[in-house]
């Protein structure tokens, strides 16, 4: 297998001069991206504010385009002290601008930043943020809808880690089940053993489940003050055991045993046996998810849920976990699972040291979350993927 061939990252610079084509991966961050730290133009805005000249210019709509950019702007902002601007924010999304999530991690921050921020309403697509004296503490967050409590946690935990003198405390209401975003079980299971790997201890608990539509979910998170350290993380080894929840939040408990005996019986057509166990979640609203946890000798569980909702079959949401898990087992090169490939990609940029993991996929959040961090920190990251796409191998620091 060639690492050297990478052909990630074709989109920031899609016509490179004839024989820069290798050396491009590895330092278009600060040349080509439209991310432009150093260069960053004067607008209105800035102009007015006498705002500082390396102000991280921003824009929502590269890559996946989604409110990763933001968040991981955010985090950024507040550990480097940078303000940043950013235009058309969350552009590639259905409901494009700041959704209800965004706007409360961008409240946050800018509380635990001391920020003078312009553009946090809900549906805003511009947004600037200037964190002045930054000072790390206990948070309570209520979204007010069904936004994603992990996204928020997400943000702010690597500023909160880095930088307490001691343990802190984060309350969050909201969504703990959301589409397309890290669900309890996720958290608790994969991203704490992601940290963990990497030396950053964080306690999570679900005192009560959070659904579209109704929310009203609670996240806590106890997080250690700690530094993030390099990882080697390229060996995948066998599958020691695959366990699991299915539950529901105020459904019939029968739906809960049908998402287990459904993912027992595809699972069993692959030879693969899972534990999985039945539960009930104390929730204002309604929902059903199971989540399938694949445990791995040598790195860190990797885990895959499907969410219920009206009209869906329970049998359907099974089958969405399953498939999941059986496309990570289908690649055995990748030691991290495709979501925690961009999650984990913050703290080994902020640790010294080179950091190298391989991952069963590389999606379009991980080359964007790359670039993000790119605009902020001169750290070198490289993409490799060698077969074009899907499993590829990260290198950060040179
Ligand atoms: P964005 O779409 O830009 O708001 O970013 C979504 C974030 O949620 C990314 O960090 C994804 O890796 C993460 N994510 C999406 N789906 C899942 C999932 N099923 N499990 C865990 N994390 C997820």
């Amino acid at each position: 297998m060639d690492w050297q061939l990478a052909s990630s990252e074709r989109y920031w610079d899609p016509e490179p001069p004839a024989g820069r084509r290798k050396v491009w991966v590895r330092h278009v961050g600060h040349r080509e991206a439209v991310f432009a730290p150093h260069r960053a133009p004067r607008p209105a805005l800035q102009e007015a504010r006498a705002v500082p000249s390396r102000m991280v210019t921003l824009d929502g709509s590269h890559g996946e385009g989604g409110g990763q950019i933001l968040r991981t702007a955010l985090s950024l902002s507040l550990l480097t002290g940078k303000p940043f601007r950013m235009t058309r924010v969350r552009a590639n999304r259905d409901k494009p601008g700041l959704r209800p999530q965004h706007v409360s991690a961008v409240l946050a921050a800018a509380e635990l930043g001391r920020a003078d921020v312009r553009g946090a309403v809900v549906g805003s697509r511009e947004l600037s943020f200037q964190p002045a004296a930054y000072e790390p503490r206990d948070l309570v967050i209520d979204i007010g809808t069904a936004g994603s409590t992990s996204l928020v946690l997400q943000t702010l935990h690597l500023p909160l880690a880095l930088t307490a003198q001691g343990p802190v405390r984060v309350a969050l209401s909201g969504g703990t089940f959301n589409p397309k975003a890290p669900a309890f079980p996720f958290l608790e299971s994969t991203w704490r053993a992601h940290l963990a790997a990497v030396g950053l201890s964080v306690a999570v608990a679900m005192p009560e489940a959070g659904f579209y539509p109704k929310g009203g979910g609670r996240l806590d998170a106890w997080i250690e003050p700690g530094k993030p350290r390099a990882l080697n993380g390229t060996a995948r080894g066998p599958l020691r055991r695959i366990r699991g929840v299915a539950g529901v939040a105020n459904l019939r408990p029968d739906i809960a045993q049908r998402m287990r005996d459904r993912a027992l019986t595809r699972l069993a057509e692959y030879g693969l046996s899972a534990e999985i166990d039945l539960t009930e979640w104390r929730s204002p609203g309604q929902g059903a998810a199971i989540s399938l946890v694949a445990e791995h000798d040598g790195t860190a569980p990797a885990t895959f849920v499907g969410l219920g909702e009206r009209g869906k079959p329970s049998e359907v949401v099974a089958d969405e976990a399953v498939m999941e898990l059986l496309a990570f087992e289908a690649v055995a090169q990748g030691a991290v699972d495709p979501h925690s490939a961009d999650q984990i990609l913050l703290p080994l940029a902020l640790a010294p040291g080179q950091s190298v993991y391989t991952v069963s996929d590389v999606t379009e959040h991980l080359r964007t979350n790359a670039a993000t961090i790119r605009a902020f920190l001169d750290r070198e990251i490289t993409i490799e993927e060698p077969h074009g796409e899907r499993p590829g191998r990260v290198v950060v620091g040179g």
